[in-house]
């Protein structure tokens, strides 16, 4: 079953001159090298490009080739990642890099089938790479270029589909021109990210491809790409302690594997506890609370999950010497703690009131 057509030659003509003309000025644009688009894209998967733009900075700055990526330490990394999400993205580079450290001499390989074998790098990511670093033919479709092309095709067929996926990643490969490999591929992103925008945002009049798009001509271009329902987040509650000796809150780790895995946290449990149980929660932790006082709730919405929370300070006395404190400066400067806390992480810091 045919979901697109292969363009006529004359649109991938268009988007590229279109794109010469229009690129954005984006820090990862200049000096492109293999590591430098490899880490761009790893920060553009789920997160907005203004976003994205500091965190490029201060990585590149702090681990600025594969080498040092793959002697960081875990914590940094974590630090540096903070406030973007998804820290299993920056886990699994570091581990790419270590794999290409020992079996590649730190040399990013060009070839996409190659490159799809290293930890954390799918089949957007390798033909993003290959393609915009190294001029190898090769699709990366991701969200932008699906709607793009469901639009050109005015194709209903459900994105959410490997097959769809696969058919689309097929056509792209057919649409790359001969020459200007790098700048096709980042036209497809750039007309996603500035024009063909989701629903009624689309500016059509804009589109370098209007005279070939079949959406435009059937006025469907505000209601696809079609994405078939997601399943519903599951929601969990949860109670988080701000547990307090002399200026210092108490932090564990999270598991090494599951959701934020490996990443510091204040003690949390499941349920929204009284605070009776509040109290006997921070006892079993060795934490005898003098003052308890309740702090505001608070929601996370994950992927597949909602966090809602409440939360209690508890000033006291711990009596567990293993416990890991942190003052104000250093929740800020060392410990990397998810966005998921961050309302309390900014209670503790002394930024809301209390
Ligand atoms: Fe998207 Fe409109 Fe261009 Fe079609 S004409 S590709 S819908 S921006």
């Amino acid at each position: 079953m045919s979901f697109f057509q292969v363009p006529v030659p004359e649109v991938s003509l268009a988007l590229v001159a279109w794109y010469k003309e229009n690129a954005r000025d984006l820090p990862w644009r200049k000096d492109v090298t293999p590591y430098r688009v490899w880490v761009s894209e790893i920060m553009l998967q789920q997160t907005r490009v203004e976003a994205v733009k500091p965190y490029f900075a201060r990585f590149l700055q702090a681990l600025p080739d594969v080498q040092s990526l793959a002697a960081a330490d875990d914590d940094f990394l974590h630090k540096l990642w903070e406030g973007l999400g998804y820290y299993s993205r920056v886990r699994n580079m570091k581990k790419c890099a270590v794999r290409l450290v020992e079996d590649f001499g730190g040399v990013m390989p060009s070839d996409p089938a190659v490159l799809k074998t290293l930890p954390g790098i799918g089949s957007y990511t390798a033909g993003a790479v290959a393609s915009i670093a190294f001029g190898v033919p090769a699709p990366a479709v991701d969200g932008n270029v699906l709607r793009v092309l469901s639009r050109l095709y005015n194709s209903h067929a459900d994105i959410a589909q490997n097959a769809v996926k696969k058919q689309a990643e097929e056509t792209v490969l057919q649409m790359i021109p001969q020459t200007d490999v790098s700048a096709f591929t980042q036209s497809l992103f750039e007309l996603g990210a500035t024009v063909c925008l989701p629903g009624g945002d689309v500016k059509c009049e804009n589109c370098p491809v209007a005279a070939w798009c079949l959406a435009k001509q059937n006025g469907t271009a505000a209601v696809l790409p079609y994405h078939s329902a997601k399943p519903a987040r599951k929601r969990e509650e949860h109670t988080v302690f701000l547990l307090r000796e002399n200026g210092r809150f108490i932090l564990r780790k999270r598991p090494e594997k599951g959701l934020l895995a490996g990443l510091w946290e204040f003690p949390n449990a499941g349920g929204h506890l009284n605070e009776k149980q509040a109290i006997d929660f921070a006892r079993n932790l060795g934490f005898e609370p003098l003052r308890v006082r309740a702090l505001p709730a608070a929601v996370h919405i994950f992927t597949h999950k909602e966090w809602h929370m409440i939360g209690y300070l508890l000033d006291g006395t711990t009596e567990n010497p293993a416990c890991v404190t942190a003052d104000a400066k250093e929740l800020q400067s060392v410990y990397a703690l998810p966005s998921a806390f961050a309302v309390y992480r900014d209670i503790a810091l002394g930024e809301q009131t209390i």
